[in-house]
C-alpha cells in the first residue's frame, strides 16, 4: 500500500467512526521542533542520562536533574501545537473524538484546545514542592535555569526543591490518568495511535485493549510498530502531511 492510499484509508476510518480516542506519543511533537527520544543522540542511548532523569537521581542530585534535561525542557516549554494536535481539536468538535489520551509530557494537546485529555506521563508546565506539596508554575523557572542564573527551583515557603509534575523512571503512572484512560478506550471504536512506537509499557497496553473492546486499530506513525499488522491501517507518512490531508477531506480550514 502507498502512503497516499493509506492516508485516505486511515481518513476513511475516522469519517466512519463516532467515538475516537486518540493515543499520542512524541512523534506528534516532533513538527514542532521538539525531538523524540530515539536515535543515536536520544535519552534511551544514554545512560547517564536515563539515571540523571529517573526519581532516584533527581532526589540526589536536583541541579543535575535540571542541568541535564533543561534544554528539552526550554525547548518544549518555547513549542507551539502542531496541524495534527489541532486535527484532533477539530475531530472532537465534530462529536468525533472522545478523549485524548498522551504519553507526552510537553502539553500541547492543552494548549491546541482539547478538553479531555490523559496525561499518562505528567506535564512539565506545571510542578510541587517536593516538601510541601505547593503548586507551581514552571515556564519562568525554566529560561532562568537555562540562562544560568538559577540551578534549581526552590519553594517560597519551604525552601525545598520543585520538581516538575512530570513521571521520571521509576515513578509509578498519575491512577486517575491511567483509570480514565482505560476507560476512554474499553468504550471507543477507533483508537488512533499518533506519533509513537508504542514500545513504552503501560501505554502500549491500550491498543490491545481497545482490540479486545471491538474497536478498530489506526496508526500514523514515521516508523513500523509490533502493532502493524492488526491495525486496520498502518500509515507510514509525517503527521503534518496527514493532519492537512484530513483537514482538506473534512472541509477543515
Ligand atoms: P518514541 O520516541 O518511542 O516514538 C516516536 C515515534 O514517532 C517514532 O516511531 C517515530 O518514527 C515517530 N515520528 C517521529 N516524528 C514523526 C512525524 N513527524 N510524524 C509521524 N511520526 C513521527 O515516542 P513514544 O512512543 O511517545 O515514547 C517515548 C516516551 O518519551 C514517552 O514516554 C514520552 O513521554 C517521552 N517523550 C515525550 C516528548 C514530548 O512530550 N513531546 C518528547 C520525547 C519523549
Amino acid at each position: 500500500m502507498t502512503a497516499t492510499a493509506g492516508i485516505d484509508q486511515a481518513i476513511d476510518l475516522i469519517r466512519k467512526s463516532s467515538r475516537i480516542v486518540a493515543l499520542s506519543g512524541a512523534g506528534i511533537s516532533t513538527e514542532a521542533g521538539i525531538p523524540d527520544f530515539r536515535g543515536p543522540e536520544g535519552i534511551w542511548e544514554n545512560p547517564d542520562l536515563l539515571d540523571q532523569m529517573s526519581s532516584s537521581g533527581f532526589n540526589r542530585n536536583p541541579a543535575g536533574f535540571y542541568q541535564a534535561s533543561i534544554r528539552l525542557f526550554e525547548t518544549i516549554a518555547r513549542a507551539k501545537p502542531t496541524l495534527a494536535h489541532q486535527l484532533l481539536v477539530r475531530l472532537e468538535k465534530l462529536g468525533k473524538m472522545v478523549a485524548v489520551v498522551t504519553q507526552n509530557i510537553d502539553g500541547l494537546h492543552h494548549a491546541a484546545g482539547s478538553t479531555r485529555v490523559h496525561e499518562l506521563h505528567g506535564t512539565l508546565r506545571t510542578g510541587h514542592c517536593t516538601k510541601c506539596g505547593n503548586a507551581q508554575e514552571m515556564s519562568r523557572f525554566y529560561s532562568e535555569i537555562e540562562s544560568g542564573r538559577l540551578k534549581v527551583p526552590l519553594c517560597l515557603s519551604c525552601n525545598a526543591p520543585i520538581k516538575p509534575d512530570i513521571v521520571l523512571f521509576e515513578d509509578l503512572l498519575p491512577a486517575d490518568a491511567w483509570d480514565a484512560s482505560v476507560a476512554a478506550v474499553e468504550r471507543c471504536d477507533l483508537l488512533l495511535v499518533f506519533g509513537s512506537s508504542l514500545v513504552v509499557y503501560p501505554a502500549a497496553e491500550l491498543p490491545m485493549i481497545a482490540l479486545s473492546g471491538g474497536a478498530q486499530l489506526g496508526i500514523v506513525n514515521l516508523g513500523g510498530t509490533s502493532y502493524d499488522g492488526v491495525a486496520a491501517v498502518a500509515v507510514r507518512a509525517k503527521l503534518g502531511e496527514f493532519a492537512q490531508a484530513a483537514f482538506d477531506a473534512f472541509g477543515l480550514e
